[in-house]
């Protein structure tokens, strides 16, 4: 993509952060947020469109686009150099590290003087945090544990992230293949035949049949319903699930109502597709394990995904017990962005993975490998795994925009180096074997 879009979506989330870490509005540093992701992923590049278009851009308004114009003159804006100035250096790079977080960044900056990511590695083992108010032995913990997950994951990232925009499958692999244990790997797998031969039934990205786990600008997407299955069936695709997230993400403010126009919207677009659209929805996976929504009307949805989206930090038993209710609800098909994590910012949640997989093997519900290189999750590490335990997977890119859809090659390199066929994956089946899967046991409607 043109450095002039990264260029400008670099300052508008950078504002929008520092809005987040000296407490402004919320939703405010969302829309910042939101356009930042739409610039970034404006298909055109951002140099060669005049200031006064910036408004087309999708949730780019008026004083989104002055900011934008200004900074293309002189490197930033007015309003980003006076947060820049109220925030103390440091903070910005403490609250990424995981478990640190805006408030706690501060505090530690204000009152120990502590400005990098190594400092803070260095005054916790010498037990300076001990007796700063907040700052218990548990936290000190998982800080800790962030700091050694932001320095191990950041070469991984840092390596995705050079690669360049057009890079293959097998360019992908390569990064995963030299950052990840071969161990690990999983393409010596099939029935004991020679790696070479294992490797041509791989799974490839023409074997993808459909996205299972996509957004819209109803919710934090940023192109409408009809921008994003003409972008799928350009691909393509044979079917598209259309996921966007449920209510209980607040910010999201989605509700039923919206839901079910959406669904009546998406009905109406059948005939205009070659692709059969797929009405789901991103549930939340609650701190207890149960989802939004009651029986009645989960049953209304053609798929639903089911994430984690809070309470992070659960210890290992209980975030155990959660997601075991959640793979046992008859309604989730696929658990996505399974771990949580976001490679070098936020450190996988702690379940026992053996017991995870055992109960999708034995209840019929897909692991995601959530292609967006910002997660990389299930992370390729653990594909081959889960596969040996008798796992189903979803590729999906989790898009939020059209350049998103193309993320899918990052996927499918993680799932090649977990030695996945398309025996393995539910979203390279043809439709009729992917809904008999979706139905979990259930009879036919
Ligand atoms: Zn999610
Ligand atoms: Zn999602």
């Amino acid at each position: 993509m043109a450095s002039a879009n990264q260029e400008a979506a670099a300052l508008l989330r950078e504002y929008a952060e520092l809005l987040g870490l000296t407490g402004g509005d919320p939703f405010r540093a969302r829309n910042y947020e939101r356009a930042a992701k739409s610039v970034a992923g404006y298909p055109a590049d951002l140099a060669t469109l005049p200031d006064k278009a910036l408004t087309t851009i999708d949730g780019v308004g008026p004083s989104i686009a002055a900011k934008i114009a200004e900074s293309r003159r002189t490197g930033t804006f007015q309003a980003l150099e006076e947060l820049r100035a109220k925030v103390p250096p440091g903070v910005g790079e403490l609250a990424k590290v995981p478990g640190v977080g805006p408030k706690r960044a501060l505090q530690l900056v204000r009152e120990l003087g502590i400005t990098s990511t190594a400092e803070l590695a260095e005054a916790i083992r010498r037990g300076r945090l001990r007796g700063v108010a907040g700052f218990g032995a548990k936290t000190e913990e998982r800080i800790l544990r962030g700091v050694e997950v932001a320095a191990g994951d950041a070469a991984l990232r840092d390596a995705l992230r050079a690669l360049p925009d057009g890079a293959g499958v097998d360019e992908i692999y390569a990064v995963l293949a030299a950052r990840l244990p071969a161990s690990a790997a999983g393409a010596g797998d099939q029935d004991g035949t020679a790696a070479s031969a294992a490797a041509s039934v791989l799974i490839t990205t023409e074997d993808i049949r459909g996205d299972l786990h996509t957004h819209t600008s109803l919710t934090d997407g940023i192109v409408p319903l009809e921008g994003m299955i003409a972008a799928a069936e350009a691909r393509g695709y044979d079917y598209y699930a259309v996921t966007d997230h449920a209510p209980n993400l607040v910010m999201q403010r989605m509700t039923s109502e919206k839901m079910l126009a959406q669904r009546d919207q998406l009905r109406a677009l059948a005939d205009t597709t070659g692709m059969v659209l797929l009405h789901g929805t991103e549930l939340n996976i609650a701190p207890d394990g149960s989802v939004d929504w009651d029986e009645d009307f989960l049953s209304g949805f053609d798929i639903c995904v089911a994430s984690v989206h809070s309470s992070f930090e659960q210890d290992r038993a209980t975030m155990t017990k959660r997601f075991l209710a959640a793979v046992e609800n008859p309604a989730v098909n696929i658990i996505g962005h399974p771990l949580t994590r976001k490679v070098g910012r936020r450190p996988p949640v702690d379940v026992d993975l053996d017991a995870l997989y055992a109960a999708c093997a034995r209840t019929g519900t897909a692991l995601e490998v959530n292609a967006s290189p910002d997660r990389m999750d299930l992370p390729p590490e653990h594909i081959a795994a889960a596969r040996r335990a008798g796992v189903k997977f979803a590729i999906d890119t989790d898009a939020h925009s059209l350049v998103d859809l193309t993320n899918l090659r990052y996927g499918v390199a993680a799932a090649r180096f977990g030695g996945l066929t398309t025996e393995d994956v539910i979203n390279a089946w043809p439709l009729p074997r992917l809904q008999d899967f979706l139905r979990k046991g259930r009879p036919r409607r």
